[in-house]
Formats: C-alpha cells, sequence, structure tokens
C-alpha cells in the first residue's frame, strides 16, 4: 500500500502523475453512468476523486457509489491534470476502500436555523463553520504569542467558585456538597491573588452568565480572557489593550486571510485598525447619545442600542472610560477626582458591535471594598480572602476581560454570537 498523505499533497507542482494513497470524508458525490465522482475533505482540503467503473471493477465500484455524504474512504490512484476539477487536479482512483458508507447526512441546504441548531454535532463540519474555528485557534494562539513576549504568566484558576464575584443574580447556583457553589462569572479575583509576584497573568477559561437576555451578543457560557497587571493604571491599562488588539488583528490578518474572506471580513480591513483607538469619557458618551436625540440620563448603563449609536459610524474600536460607580463592580477603583465615578473603560467594537473589553482599575482601599459589597448587599465576610489581598504587599494593579466570542463576531461580521462558538449556550439551549 502506498503511504497516505494529505489531500494538498496532489496540489504540489511535484504531485502531477504521482501515485499516492488520501482518505477523508466525502464532501459531494455524483455519479454518471460509468464514472463516479467524489470531493474528499480532509484537514488539508478538497480533492476531486474520479473512480470508472472498469478500474475498479463492480463489486468496489458499487460499494463506493453507496458511500454517503459524509461518509469517510481511502483512495489510492494517480494524481492527473484536470480543467474542471476544483484546482485544476483530480486523483484517478485505482482503489476505493469504504471506511463508513455512513446513513443519509440529515444537513443540506435552506434548512431552518432552529434545524441546523439541532444538528449542531453534525453541522460543525460546514466550510463556514470549519473556517470559524480555525480563525479562533488561530487568534488564541495570537494572543497567547503576545502574552509570551510580553512576558504575561498564563495561570490556571478554578471554575467551581464559591463567590458569585460579577453579582448573584446573573451566577448559575448549583449544591456544592451541601453549600452554595457557583460556575465562574470571572477569573479575575483569583488573578489579582496570582499577581505577586509574577506582576501580570492571564488566564482563558470559560466563564458563565445567567443573563436572560436574548440579544445577540451574550452566551451564557463563554471564553473568557483575562489579564492583570500590576503598576497599572488608567493609562497603562487602554495602551496594553491597543497594542494586544492590533498585534493579534493583524497576527490573523496575515496568517488566517483565507479564513477571513470566507467568513466576509477582507483582511485588509483588521490591518487599518491601528493605535491609538479614540478615547471618550462616559461624560461625554451622554452628550452624544443625547445629540442623537436618546433620552439618556447620566448615571445608567450603556445598553446595545446606546453602544451601537456611539460606534455604527466607526472603523476604529472606541473606549469609553471613567463610568459612574454604580453601574460597575465592587472592586473597581475610585476616580481620584470625583467619588461618583470608577476608573473602567469598556471598549467598543467598530460598526455599532458593541463592547468587547471590559476593564478597571482595581480598588486598592479595603475600607472601599467593604463599602461597595456592603451597598452591594454582601456580607465582606465572604470576601474575606479577597480583602486579605489588600493586607498583603498591597499595590496598584489593573486588569480586563475579553470575550473571544464577542470579539469574533465583530471580525467575522456575524450578526449572532452564537455562529463563534461551536456548540452555543443561550438561555433557550444546552444541547447538543
Ligand atoms: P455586557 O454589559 O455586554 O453584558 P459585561 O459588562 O457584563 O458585558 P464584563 O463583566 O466586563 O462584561 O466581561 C468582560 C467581557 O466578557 C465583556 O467585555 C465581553 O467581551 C465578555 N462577555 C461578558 N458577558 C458575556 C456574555 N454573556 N456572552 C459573551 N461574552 C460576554
Amino acid at each position: 500500500m502506498t503511504e497516505i498523505v494529505p489531500v494538498a499533497r496532489a496540489f504540489e507542482p511535484a504531485g502531477l502523475g504521482q501515485e499516492l494513497s488520501v482518505r477523508g470524508w466525502v464532501l459531494r458525490s455524483r455519479s454518471s453512468g460509468g464514472i463516479l465522482f467524489l470531493q474528499l475533505r480532509d484537514r488539508t482540503g478538497t480533492l476531486q476523486i474520479t473512480a470508472r467503473r472498469d478500474a475498479l471493477g463492480e463489486p468496489a465500484f458499487a460499494a463506493a457509489e453507496h458511500v454517503q455524504i459524509e461518509g469517510a474512504v481511502r483512495v489510492r490512484g494517480t494524481v492527473a491534470e484536470d480543467r474542471r476539477a476544483p484546482g485544476g487536479r483530480e486523483l484517478r482512483a485505482e482503489e476505493i476502500t469504504v471506511i463508513d458508507a455512513g446513513a443519509p447526512f440529515p444537513i443540506f441546504q435552506d434548512q431552518t436555523e432552529e434545524f441546523l441548531l439541532d444538528q449542531r454535532h453534525l453541522a460543525v463540519r460546514s466550510q463556514e463553520h470549519v473556517a470559524m474555528w480555525r480563525l479562533k485557534a488561530s487568534l488564541l494562539r495570537a494572543f497567547r504569542r503576545f502574552f509570551d513576549a510580553e512576558e504575561v504568566l498564563e495561570v490556571t484558576p478554578p471554575i467551581l467558585t464559591g463567590n458569585a464575584a460579577e453579582g448573584g443574580a446573573e451566577a448559575f447556583r448549583f449544591d456544592y456538597f451541601g453549600r452554595p457553589g457557583y460556575l465562574s462569572q470571572t477569573a479575575q479575583l483569583y488573578l489579582e491573588a496570582l499577581l505577586a509576584p509574577n506582576e501580570r497573568v492571564y488566564a482563558l477559561t470559560p466563564s458563565f452568565r445567567a443573563e436572560k437576555s436574548r440579544t445577540p451578543r451574550h452566551l451564557t457560557e463563554f471564553m473568557h480572557l483575562e489579564v492583570e497587571l500590576a503598576w497599572c493604571d488608567l493609562d497603562g491599562l487602554t495602551d496594553f489593550i491597543e497594542r494586544m488588539l492590533v498585534s493579534v488583528l493583524h497576527e490573523i490578518a496575515e496568517r488566517s486571510g483565507r479564513e477571513l474572506e470566507l467568513l466576509g471580513r477582507p483582511p485588509s480591513e483588521l490591518l487599518s485598525i491601528v493605535a491609538p483607538f479614540p478615547k471618550i469619557s462616559y461624560e461625554s458618551a451622554v452628550d452624544r447619545l443625547r445629540s442623537q436625540g436618546f433620552d439618556f440620563a447620566w448615571g445608567r448603563d450603556l445598553g446595545t442600542a446606546e453602544e451601537r449609536a456611539l460606534t455604527l459610524e466607526s472603523r476604529s474600536p472606541l473606549f469609553i472610560t471613567r463610568y459612574p460607580r454604580e453601574t460597575k463592580a465592587f472592586y473597581m477603583l475610585q476616580s481620584p477626582d470625583d467619588p461618583r465615578t470608577v476608573e473602567a473603560t469598556d471598549l467598543l467594537g467598530p460598526e455599532g458591535y458593541g463592547e468587547i473589553v471590559g476593564a478597571s482599575c482595581r480598588e486598592t482601599s479595603i475600607e472601599r471594598l467593604t463599602e461597595q459589597l456592603r451597598a452591594r448587599g454582601v456580607d465582606p465576610a465572604e470576601y474575606d480572602w479577597y480583602l486579605d489581598l489588600r493586607r498583603h504587599g498591597n499595590v496598584p494593579h489593573a486588569g480586563f476581560g475579553i470575550g473571544i466570542e464577542r470579539l469574533l463576531r465583530f471580525v467575522t461580521r456575524r450578526e449572532h454570537i452564537r455562529d463563534t462558538t461551536p456548540f452555543p449556550r443561550t438561555p433557550s439551549r444546552h444541547t447538543p
């Protein structure tokens, strides 16, 4: 038996005229009389296979003809030129071994979104989905490369926790051997604990939010990339976020152009995103919204409609800084010159895509942290371990969280965030 090689080998200059064996899944199949055409797909691409009844012999030809879409075969043959074949070459089969003929594939064109979500375990193989998973992997690689270069240490915080760090209402609660347990909404408090002496740490973990809001940008489980930086103020934080995003967006533009094109985002558009990103205060965002006709009171959180209006016409991400205290979590640092606001910034994606990064400097005063916990109806004793961090080597620090799917939604111009993750979790769905 000839060595099994990736289908891409057939398209190499030296491939022409070679005998080789490939294996993979059948993307399309068409039989016309004595000739069978298969499109065979493996991790490196697709290759047209042509099989003649007289070359294969009757039983082998009949078996190959019965292979369903997404069935699996191994093929030995010779690479030949064919102008009509995708890529201009085909493999003329001398032998086809059926590995799994498969049952009729249930997915075809023009099916409803709900049906496709029910069949997600099979739909994830489509060309568009595969491009998305590859792009996502490429994006995560780019982040890791950036963090390695910046000496940010990867750490592994827990997912099962005893505190609902971002507020009880949106936490998934479960019974942890008779005590309340929560699925992590953020790893931030643990990253703060791991900050000394590493100075810069990050974690990539799933976060869980029991948000009932059915918006096109909320999942109940998402990949959360969180970073914590010691000795960092608001300017240092926005600088870091800018450099990071420009670096990863340019890297995927350069390395994953094919996937980006296929998903509808020309790589040049990502390359045109450069630092510095514009920054406006929450205060000016409110003024801007009012001038656009919004009846918006100071102190409210920016919702989907407001964030969209602020960036719809923009090609660059936009930082909004210094939010009202009440709209944000208990651990954010009070602004030095205004007790009503915190040193927090959200980065909104361009083109109306809304919040992609949530960032802030962290409060260092135990008194203020305790006060803020009480103001939110939380007993500070529950956070004693966290408050301890302010008792031992309490230094200025800041950090942020970025939703990988939120970023991908903008990058790939998807209407709904569920398209950016293989098995989306939303209030109405946690299967398959
Ligand atoms: P939003 O106001 O948009 O619901 P948030 O303020 O609750 O977001 P943070 O707690 O700051 O978000 O979380 C940091 C980042 O995690 C967000 O900027 C976003 O990219 C991502 N994120 C938060 N919640 C979700 C979610 N439900 N689904 C997907 N990504 C999310």
